[in-house]
């Protein structure tokens, strides 16, 4: 089944996120942690993908377990410009030949050591996203980016570019996480107002440690807001008061969205059941409203 046939159903839908192992020793330890995710009926797991290695090649593996094995949706992440437009080609046959039908086309972080562009490379996303509908009916998803994408000095080129990788071809947008839901509601009128028509999941990181929070900062450049500048001051150094105020933080910003009327909501659960399962105890009553 594809997301986007899921995401227009009219009910409240909630999907998880797990990242592959770095090698191949990690595999078992993150099939456990999809599985026990699976058990809490997410609307489809995500799983990431890295830059060559056992990484990328484990982002199918893993996927496919969850679709064939966990009878979840699933949803392969993929990336470009770590690799040429062959290999890039390689890994939409083997998803195909693998029965994946939802991909999320991303170029990915420009790897250092890399000549960028490149002919052999595809530039932008929405090359990707162009190169993946040759091979039939994939649904494809893709990134967008509340608080600007990085690269990116003026929003407004942002959005202009977001509305043509969206036009090559993207089914649905999952958003990088943001902390102050009125950030999201911005984003959202603009890029509605841009003729971006697409449904939109936010993508809501449940910050359960300081470390945590440092690294979310250098990864997506998000700002935090002063509330949750406080929980980290006086709960930083507690790992477990901590964690039960990160969780709380994410179910506050969800119960916000589903009172605001936004049905898809996507959770970077980084392969951690037990705060999954935590957010969704706390939305039980919630989300059958
Ligand atoms: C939901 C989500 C999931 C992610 N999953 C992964 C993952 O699994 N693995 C991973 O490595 N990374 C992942 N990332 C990170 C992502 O790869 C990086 O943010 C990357 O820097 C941008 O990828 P993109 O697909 O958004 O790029 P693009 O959409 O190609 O945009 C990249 C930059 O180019 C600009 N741009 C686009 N088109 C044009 C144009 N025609 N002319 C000029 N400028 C243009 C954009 O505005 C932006 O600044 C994810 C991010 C998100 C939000």
């Amino acid at each position: 089944m594809k997301i986007i046939d899921r995401l227009r159903e009219d009910r409240i839908h909630i999907s998880f996120e797990i990242f592959p192992p770095k090698t191949d020793e990690g595999f078992d330890k993150v099939i456990t942690a999809v599985d026990e995710m699976a058990k809490l009926e997410p609307a489809f797991i995500s799983v990431t993908y890295g830059a060559g290695g056992g990484t990328s090649k484990n982002t199918a593996r893993i996927a496919s377990h969850i679709k064939d094995e966990l009878h979840v949706l699933s949803l392969a992440h993929l990336t470009c410009a770590s690799s040429t437009k062959d290999e890039v080609r390689e890994v939409i046959g083997n998803l195909k030949s693998l029965g994946i039908e939802n991909i999320l086309a991303l170029r990915g972080d420009i790897p250092a050591d890399t000549v960028f562009p490149d002919e052999k490379r595809f530039r932008y996303a929405s090359e990707l996203v162009r190169e993946i509908k040759k091979y039939g009916d994939f649904c494809i998803g893709a990134a967008c980016y509340p608080e600007g994408h990085v690269e990116n000095e003026h929003k407004a080129d942002d959005i202009r570019y977001l509305k043509q990788k969206v036009d090559s071809g993207v089914d649905f947008l999952t958003t990088q996480m943001f902390f102050d839901n009125d950030i999201h509601y911005n984003f959202l009128y603009h890029i509605r107002e841009a003729g971006i028509t697409v449904p939109v999941l936010p993508g809501i990181m449940p910050i359960t440690s300081a470390s945590q929070m440092k690294r979310s900062q250098e990864l997506s450049g998000t700002v935090f807001p002063r509330r949750f500048l406080a929980i980290l001051d006086r709960f930083g150094s507690s790992p477990a008061a901590m964690r039960q105020a990160g969780i709380a933080y994410a179910t506050d910003q969800i119960i916000d969205l589903l009172a605001n009327g936004v049905k898809n909501i996507h959770i970077y659960t980084m392969n951690k059941p037990d705060v999954a399962e935590a957010i969704m105890n706390n939305l039980c009553e919630i989300i059958k409203a």
